[in-house]
């Protein structure tokens, strides 16, 4: 079944604030390969759900698996090891740390501290394929020209472009973005998309929150709809305008 082959499968995950239902019975999966977009309108519950498949957030029922291993209830650190990686809304930026030196910060945090402590030979090694990686991907999200500068520095959408790479630097096999292109200029807003095509080009599989819909109608090959709490649609981005029940969540009925 598609549930069997799914790269990411959540399954019947139900999640509550003190007595307010956020997440209702909701199943939808995402394939390899696949660029899944979560849409719904504001307090629908799409970050929520993102933060209980990065581990975040407890589920209270349900099952969320990772190629067919559990990762419901993993610490954040044993998600990000499992292979999912997650950029965030609003990233912050450390003031004194360079584009390139964020970089490689983020593979060190991954690999955890004891590398960082001991100068062992392997910890260098470590560091120098870091180095490497990052280089690799900073060139890749277009940031080349930048890394020697303070991360603080960028715009917004560079910074956006970095948090990717960050995300990145852990060699995930599913990249969770929270609205990649929100408040980013549009020459920019060009390069994420362009950015994110060629990424899943080579076989990146992504889940990302946006509500830009040509974003999504470029970008995405499939689109879930959450409409308080519950899923309502699963469907192709051009199949969303004439879905009713992504029509009502959005109108409000
Ligand atoms: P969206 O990202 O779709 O806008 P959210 O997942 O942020 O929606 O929020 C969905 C609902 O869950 C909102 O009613 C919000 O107030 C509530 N919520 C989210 N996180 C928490 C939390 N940590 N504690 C209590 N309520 C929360
Ligand atoms: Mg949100």
């Amino acid at each position: 079944t598609a549930s069997n082959s799914a790269l990411l499968d959540v399954k019947a995950v139900a999640k509550a604030f003190s007595g307010n239902h956020v997440l209702q019975d909701v199943s939808f999966n995402v394939a390899s390969g696949e660029i899944v977009g979560l849409l719904g309108p504001n307090g629908s519950g799409k970050s929520t759900l993102l933060n209980t498949i990065n581990g975040f957030e407890t589920i209270d029922r349900g099952a969320i698996r990772l190629a067919g291993n559990r990762i419901d209830g993993l610490p954040v650190h044993r998600v990000v090891a499992a292979g999912i990686g997650r950029t965030f809304q609003l990233p912050s930026m450390p003031r004194k740390m360079s584009v390139l030196e964020v970089a490689v910060a983020a593979a060190t945090a991954h690999h955890g501290i004891w590398a960082t402590l001991t100068r062992s030979a392997a910890a260098r090694r470590t560091e120098q394929a870091a180095l490497k990686k990052a280089g690799e991907l900073l060139d890749q999200l277009l940031l080349a020209p930048v890394r020697g500068l303070p991360a603080a520095a960028l715009s917004g959408g560079q910074k956006k472009l970095l948090g990717i790479v960050c995300a990145l630097m852990a060699q995930p096999r599913l990249l969770i973005l929270d609205e990649p292109t929100a408040g980013v200029h549009p020459n920019l807003r060009r390069d994420i998309v362009l950015a994110l095509q060629a990424l899943n080009a080579q076989g990146m599989t992504m889940l990302i929150v946006e509500h830009d819909m040509q974003f999504i109608r470029e970008v995405c090959t499939r689109c879930v709809v959450l409409d308080r709490g519950r899923i309502v649609a699963d469907c192709r981005p051009d199949e969303l305008v004439r879905n009713e029940e992504v029509v009502r969540a959005y109108l409000g009925r």
